[in-house]
């Protein structure tokens, strides 16, 4: 039975994971290789709790409890030593996945379960870092994952059924939708959110239009509840980055990222989370 959650990554899905884990009655330690980002979690987390005792999805007495099961930690042995199952939300970036992943397989109980909340790598590959392969597996959450109904359970190819079921389970609790599919790179969602975004900064780099312009095309003409640079601010142009350059290496061309988001992306400008990326959030959120 998993009552004890470890989540490695304190960023933007990482503290959201923690937030909908606590909510939903399991112990949750949140850990960041980085003390400030574990700040800025707690921060954001006290916002989300208070916005949903505001909007009366939760009461002040789920707050406290919540509260009470979840602890920031920066050791990362004190984050897994307990654990029934470890969720990583860690930059996507294979050698950092491959480092936590050997480093968990030697901290945690044997029975724990691993999951990896990455948007487009193999969960077999990130499997074979450890000795436990039958118990590893992709658990793709949405931003914000507060608010995203959808869980996308992907298997590796020695992942068991029970481990499938049981994070079926407790994607269930956490008051999720469910999908389990095959691993193939990029799964269903992010195969084709990346490529929607791609195309979009690839419209941008030639002119098409402006950004509000080609946001309000696809939303009002292809019913897509956000336009694709507010879902790439939302997201973070680096994490899309890493998303495109992993989908172009075992996909191929059409993947190849616009160079103005690679350029975006070495100028800093990120999205929301550094309050600029293709639009500006200092001054009032117009595009540039
Ligand atoms: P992020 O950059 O917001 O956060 C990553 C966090 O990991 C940071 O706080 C960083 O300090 C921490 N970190 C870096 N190296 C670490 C290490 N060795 N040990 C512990 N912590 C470490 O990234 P994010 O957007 O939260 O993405 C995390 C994962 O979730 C990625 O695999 C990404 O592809 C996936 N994902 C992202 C989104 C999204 O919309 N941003 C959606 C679904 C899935």
């Amino acid at each position: 039975m998993i009552q004890n959650i470890a989540v490695i990554g304190s960023g933007v899905m990482g503290r959201g994971i923690a937030y909908v884990a606590a909510l939903a009655g399991f112990s949750v330690h949140l850990y960041d290789i980085d003390e400030k980002s574990l700040v800025t979690a707690r921060d954001e987390i006290g916002n989300i709790f208070q916005k949903g005792i505001a909007r009366k999805k939760i009461t002040p007495q789920d707050r406290q409890s919540a509260e009470n099961r979840l602890v920031y930690v920066h050791d990362l042995g004190e984050a897994v030593n307990k654990a029934d199952l470890v969720i990583e939300a860690v930059p996507e970036k294979i050698e950092i996945k491959k480092s936590i992943f050997e480093a968990i397989d030697q901290l945690s109980p044997a029975h724990c379960l691993f999951a990896t909340n990455t948007s487009t790598m193999s969960p077999t590959e990130i499997a074979s870092f450890t000795t436990r392969p039958q118990k590893v597996i992709a658990m793709h959450f949405f931003n914000p994952v507060h608010k995203m109904p959808l869980v996308e359970i992907i298997k590796g190819l020695e992942t068991d059924d029970e481990t499938a079921e049981i994070i079926r389970g407790i994607a269930e609790k956490m008051g999720k939708e469910t999908v389990v599919v095959n691993e193939f790179p990029g799964f269903v969602t992010s195969r084709i959110s990346a490529l929607v975004g791609n195309e979009a900064f690839y419209m941008l780099q030639e002119g098409i239009g402006k950004p509000e312009d080609i946001d309000k095309a696809i939303k009002l003409g292809l019913n897509y509840p956000m336009g694709p640079f507010e879902l790439a601010d939302l997201v973070g142009l680096d994490t899309r980055l890493n998303n495109l350059n992993y989908l172009y290496q075992t996909l191929g061309e059409k993947y190849r990222p616009a160079p103005l988001l690679v350029q975006y992306v070495k100028s800093g400008r990120l999205g929301r989370k550094t309050g600029i990326g293709v639009y500006d959030y200092t001054s009032g959120g117009d595009s540039r």
